[in-house]
């Protein structure tokens, strides 16, 4: 008997040693994770809750609308995403997006337009486009046929002489930077963001612990300044007009999901949209499973829903009209910024130049002479910190302010903005205009 109570004492105190360890193994891998939840993030939302107390509409000062929206984003077009209309439109509609242009992957060489989701859906126009392998997209605009087998160069020639438009993503990656007619490039990508050093399982981790309370903060945490391709972005604009846009490349497809096939059997999805296994369901399933949600989804665990990939950061286009067309042509001229919408709304935002009579002489992307600037203006919803980088330097730096001027004294140069919110202490990027091209005079 004796020896039977030793054995069962040391068995207990073993498998007491082991849960103690398994606890401070949870512990140490969630512990920072639990402190976001518990304090750092509590803190966040406070702070952007006062932030949003200081809101003051700005006075709209450039004669023409602004729209927000997505630029490069999938569907279930393209073969790593099962997004459809049903789960794109509501979280584009909480995201108060005006516009979305699609980026689907081809299916094989030849690439027809228009497909997919293309028109206005509830108010929310949507333009059908491509992505292709080696980093460019584009929306033709137009029916169309397009052979990628002619490469990329020709293709982007082809759109924008019909009057598409070309984009280049992915720009972390090597790009022909001196083909003559591509019109923007991403200045900013969550995809790109992620690749620059994230380790994955800690952001598992912090997405498992707060992601459905803290989703906006654990995609905050992705974040970081792109240095390099703003660089880059700044030296191709002294060549020529290059404008900079915002990707979300949003696939809401980092997820594990399942749902009922006609046949009811039951798919599950994992990482990528590829199908884990097609099979009856079993108590498991059924215990697990809730009501189908729009898309038809019974159970999900989702990391990059299309309401936080929209939300995390959006290009703002001034235009007269919300057309597939103008949006595009106010695109190409640089008439948009780029604004981090999960700390605050941009709407509103503004930078301009005036003359030596206070008129208003040119907008964002515009290039104005320089007798025609007198100064430079930004205007903001929120006190921010602006940062006016001429060519690629910081010139000026002024904090806490609405409104920011500065005199140019004619000075020829590419004049952009870059605004920041203070969070945690730190002033934040949250806006990144493009330029305003001061060129000289030359027929004097
Ligand atoms: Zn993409």
């Amino acid at each position: 008997m004796k020896t039977i109570k030793k054995i069962v004492r040391i068995f207990s105190r073993i498998i007491l040693g082991l849960l103690i360890l398994i606890f401070i193994g949870f512990l140490i891998l969630t512990g920072s994770s639990w402190k976001r939840h518990f304090i750092t993030y509590p803190r966040f939302e406070k702070q952007r809750a006062d932030l949003w107390k200081k809101y003051k509409k700005p006075s709209k000062v450039i004669p023409l609308k602004e729209y927000k929206g997505i630029l490069h984003a999938h569907t279930y077009w393209s073969h790593d995403s099962r997004g459809i209309i049903e789960e794109i439109l509501p979280a584009a509609k909480h995201a108060k997006l005006d516009f979305l242009f699609f980026s689907d992957h081809p299916h094989g060489k030849l690439d027809s337009f228009p497909r997919s989701y293309h028109g206005i859906y509830d108010g929310i126009l949507i333009e059908p486009g491509t992505e292709s392998s080696d980093g460019c997209m584009v929306c033709p605009m137009d029916s169309v046929v397009l052979d990628w087998s002619k490469g990329q160069d020709s293709i982007i020639k082809e759109v924008v002489d019909m009057g598409g438009l070309a984009l280049y993503v992915h720009t972390e990656k090597p790009h022909n930077w001196d083909n003559p007619d591509y019109h923007a490039m991403e200045i900013y990508n969550i995809h790109t963001d992620m690749l620059d050093g994230e380790k994955l399982a800690p952001l598992i981790i912090n997405f498992t612990v707060n992601g459905k309370k803290f989703r906006h903060w654990c995609f905050r945490e992705l974040y970081d300044e792109q240095t390099e391709i703003l660089a880059n972005w700044d030296s191709l604009n002294k060549k020529r007009k290059i404008v900079g846009m915002a990707a979300v490349d949003a696939h809401n497809n980092q997820n594990i999901r399942a749902r009922y096939l006609d046949d009811r059997r039951v798919e599950w999805v994992g990482p990528n949209a590829e199908t884990i296994s097609v099979k009856k369901p079993g108590i498991f399933e059924k215990l697990l499973f809730g009501k189908p949600d729009a898309a038809g989804w019974v159970f999900k665990f989702d990391v990059d829903t299309y309401f936080a990939s929209f939300n995390y950061v959006n290009t703002h286009i001034f235009s007269d009209t919300l057309t597939n067309k103008a949006l595009k042509n106010h695109l190409v001229n640089g008439n948009a910024f780029i604004a981090f919408e999960n700390l605050a709304n941009a709407t509103g935002f503004q930078f301009y130049s005036t003359d030596s009579d206070n008129h208003i002489s040119g907008i964002l992307g515009d290039s104005v002479q320089n007798s025609s600037v007198s100064a430079l203006h930004a205007a903001s919803p929120f006190p921010v910190e602006f940062k006016l980088i001429r060519d690629g330097k910081v010139i000026d730096k002024v904090e806490n302010v609405y409104n920011y001027e500065y005199n140019i004294h004619s000075e020829p140069g590419n004049y952009r903005i870059v605004a920041s919110l203070m969070l945690d202490k730190k002033w934040t990027t949250w806006v990144q205009t493009n330029p305003i091209y001061v060129f000289e005079e030359t027929n004097k």
